[in-house]
């Protein structure tokens, strides 16, 4: 069996910084990787009009977002990154064209949840941009591609959230959803675990629209999805909850070897 994969639901920056139902999970999922020899992450805040992997040998730690604490803007997640990862996606996912990018980092989608999985950033992180010119097809082919790294123990992460409408949120119901946006995570969740080969259709579900008004954060589960479909094993909802109404924190795993 190859080095686990997960797809995890990241919400505000702030779970950065914030120790919670959610980071305890991904940082569950982070202890399960035993000596991981790097981590692929496919990040809602590198949606882009290029395909691009990270390439530097010392990525830096992106701020995208405004308004947040100082705390937050000064947070530094220093993991090596892998720059032999970077030529061997290149190499993998001929004949499509990967840029090998020298200018990206680590955006928040990657630092935010990794930060927890491995506190410690010594294991080496490089991002795959989502093409945003790109079908739903091409992303779930390109993570049936992505499979063949498990194996050698790359442990994949797409960072998004199923649900994600930001004109939506509800400030007064932290922990709580509108009926769309469960209705949504519960066909998203049966497909994922059932028959995650389908998981693009899901953009023909009549919530989608409210669900993911913008595709970007719905995107990276399409690559988890498309690793599940090729695994042997079947995956597992690691976290599950809602926040503001409108965005999902649910997160998936595949391959997590129980801990003792
Ligand atoms: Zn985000």
């Amino acid at each position: 069996m190859g080095a686990p994969a997960a797809f995890l639901g990241h919400g505000s920056p702030m779970n950065a910084i914030e120790e919670n139902r959610y980071s305890a999970a991904w940082r569950r999922f982070g202890e399960s990787c035993s000596s991981p020899r790097a981590v692929l992450c496919i990040s809602a805040h590198w949606f882009t009009n290029a395909s691009a992997v990270t390439a530097m040998a010392h990525p830096r730690t992106i701020h995208d977002f405004y308004g947040f604490p100082q705390e937050l803007n000064d947070y530094r997640y220093p993991a090596p990154g892998s720059p032999e990862l970077a030529e061997e996606v290149v190499e993998l996912l001929r004949p499509d064209v990967i840029e090998l990018d020298d200018s990206w980092g680590l955006d928040h989608g990657t630092w935010s949840v990794l930060t927890h999985a491995f506190p410690h950033a010594d294991v080496p992180v490089v991002q795959l941009a989502i093409n945003a010119r790109q079908p739903f097809e091409y992303h779930m082919s390109v993570g049936r591609r992505l499979a063949a790294l498990r194996d050698s123990g790359v442990v994949i992460v797409g960072s998004g959230n199923l649900v994600h409408n930001l004109g939506r949120l509800d400030w007064s119901a932290p922990n709580a959803a509108f009926d769309w946006a469960e209705r949504f995570e519960a066909t998203t969740r049966a497909v994922i675990l059932g028959s995650p080969g389908e998981a693009a259709t899901l953009r023909d579900d009549p919530d989608y629209r409210m669900a993911a008004p913008t595709p970007e954060h719905f995107i990276p589960l399409l690559y988890f999805a498309a690793l599940a479909d090729e695994a042997a094993e079947s995956a597992e909802v690691l976290v599950d909850g809602f926040a503001y109404g409108s965005i999902s924190m649910t997160a998936f795993s595949l391959g997590m070897p129980a801990l003792e």
